[in-house]
């Protein structure tokens, strides 16, 4: 092995100069010597600056993303207020108005909204065409004259007077002009009854009864239309139409159509005698049939409809109406050949 020799004794020499060639720096001595030193290749991390680097290098990125972060949602925000905005169409002034922004008045959309914008549209009414003719609804019986009364306690004069305010708004729907002989619970003459129609000039008159039978078990049921017993054409028209309009909306049996009074053709109802239009009593069934009862409950509106319909389908026929609901005839209906023999004033039940 081979001994190293001692470091020489550096003290009292003199440094001459220095030189450094890569690892290796050189010291020349005033006598002569060299000294060589070898630096080892170690590099020193200064770990002070690198932290203060670092840390200043997250500051700086914090701030960049930052401001970015700022600017990218301004920008974002600028453009979702823009596609937020709402339009309306103004159909007005034929521009696209943002909401809440009153629209740029100037002189030619002033003058154009003023030209341009409709009227407010009105809800659309149905449009009724008036039937122009005049009916006279006759509900039988009134106050003490209750007419029949069923085992129920369901009198006649009450149920003539709802089915008669049922027809009444259906002919005014139509447009038909209807007198009616009383609305309420109140005794009418007959007189007054028929003069009320003649004066008011009427073109159909109708009186509405129901019919009634002693014995409820009896099976009398059904409709019957009584006409003066001259059977005047326009009366015989009027009645079949009412009781063909009827049995199509559906009752117990159809009676006919029954010149005179109910049972006895040789009389008449004084309706039927005392009225110069044509005129007819229809007895919308029993009062004592539970069938007709049922029927008349559940189809007291079908009936209403039948018998307007009926009346215009009449006033069309015998030409006091055109089809287009204009009146064609000058002056009230008035019925030819209407008998006006004794009226029979004894009312037996089952006849009223
Ligand atoms: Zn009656």
């Amino acid at each position: 092995m081979e001994r190293m020799s001692p470091p020489p004794d550096m003290s009292g020499r003199k440094v001459v100069y220095t030189e450094r060639q890569g690892r290796i720096r050189y010291t020349y001595y005033d006598d002569g010597l060299v000294k060589i030193t070898k630096y080892k290749h170690k590099s020193r991390v200064r770990w002070g600056r690198v932290i203060v680097a670092l840390i200043f290098f997250l500051l700086c990125s914090y701030a960049v993303a930052h401001l970015i972060g700022a600017v990218a949602s301004a920008i974002s925000g600028k453009k979702k207020a823009a596609s937020e905005k709402e339009f309306i169409f103004d159909s007005s002034i034929s521009e696209a108005v943002e909401v809440g922004k009153e629209p740029a008045v100037t002189p030619e959309t002033e003058s154009k909204a003023e030209e341009v914008k409709p009227e407010p549209e009105k809800p659309a009414e149905p449009e009724v065409k008036k039937l122009d003719f005049k009916v006279c609804l006759d509900p039988g019986h009134g106050d003490y004259d209750v007419g029949i009364m069923n085992a129920q306690g369901v009198t006649e004069s009450s149920q003539n007077l709802e089915f008669a305010m049922l027809v009444k708004e259906q002919l005014e729907a139509m447009g038909v002009s209807v007198v009616m002989t009383r609305t309420d619970n109140v005794n009418v003459s007959m007189d007054e009854r028929c003069s009320l129609a003649n004066k008011t000039g009427c073109d159909l008159f109708i009186s509405l009864h129901m019919s009634g039978s002693n014995d409820p078990y009896d099976g009398s049921k059904g409709v019957t239309v009584l006409i003066n017993n001259a059977s005047p054409a326009m009366d015989s028209l009027l009645a079949s139409n009412i009781l063909d309009a009827l049995s199509k909306a559906g009752i117990s049996q159809s009676n006919g159509v029954q010149p005179g009074f109910m049972g006895m053709p040789e009389s008449n109802y004084q309706i039927n005698t005392n009225t110069v239009m044509p005129s007819c009593q229809v007895e919308l069934g029993y009062l004592t049939s539970d069938e007709d009862a049922l029927l008349y409950n559940e189809k007291k509106l079908d009936y209403a409809k039948a018998v307007a319909e009926a009346a215009a389908k009449t006033a069309k026929e015998l030409n006091v109406i055109g089809d287009d609901g204009k009146r064609l005839l000058t002056g009230q209906l008035m019925s030819e050949g209407k008998s006006h023999i004794i009226v029979n004033e004894d009312t037996p039940i089952g006849s009223v």
